[in-house]
């Protein structure tokens, strides 16, 4: 368990959530990069041209929780995104979105990066 003080709310606490599945190979995804702590794959309902998530393998909640716990790792996080980036050629930019909780969307409990490019985004908010 990497959740730490404070990470035990909520029902999705204790049980796993597709990501860890995801990350054990259990349910497959179409992985685009991988460090020893991370990992990219793409999204599979893409909102543009490129949408990749990342993740970090060990589990937080959000990204509150992930910068709270482990700074050094939502780096790492962030690094990875550059790297898929790059990788996809989103050399004109690109987007990186952590929806917090459930106002901003949030579904899945396990912190990750929706990296978004490919086109010209549009301005976001309501
Ligand atoms: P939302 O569902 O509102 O986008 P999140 O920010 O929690 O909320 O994002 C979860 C993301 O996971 C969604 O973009 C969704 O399309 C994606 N997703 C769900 N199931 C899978 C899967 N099996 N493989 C890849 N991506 C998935």
């Amino acid at each position: 368990d990497t959740e730490g003080p404070g990470g035990t709310n909520g029902t999705e606490s204790a049980s796993e959530t597709l990501f860890e599945r995801i990350i054990a190979r259990e349910i497959p995804a179409d992985i685009v990069y991988e460090t020893d702590t991370t990992l990219a794959f793409r999204d599979i309902s893409p909102q543009a041209s490129t949408h990749v998530l990342v993740v970090p393998k060990a589990r937080h909640r959000t990204v509150a929780d992930l910068a709270a716990a482990d700074p050094g790792l939502l780096a790492e996080v962030v690094a990875t995104a550059a790297k898929v980036a790059e990788l996809e050629g989103l050399h004109d930019g690109y987007r990186i979105v952590f929806n917090t909780g459930p106002d901003a969307g949030q579904t899945v409990f396990h912190v990750h990066a929706h990296v978004l490019g490919g086109e010209q985004l549009g301005h976001f908010g309501r």
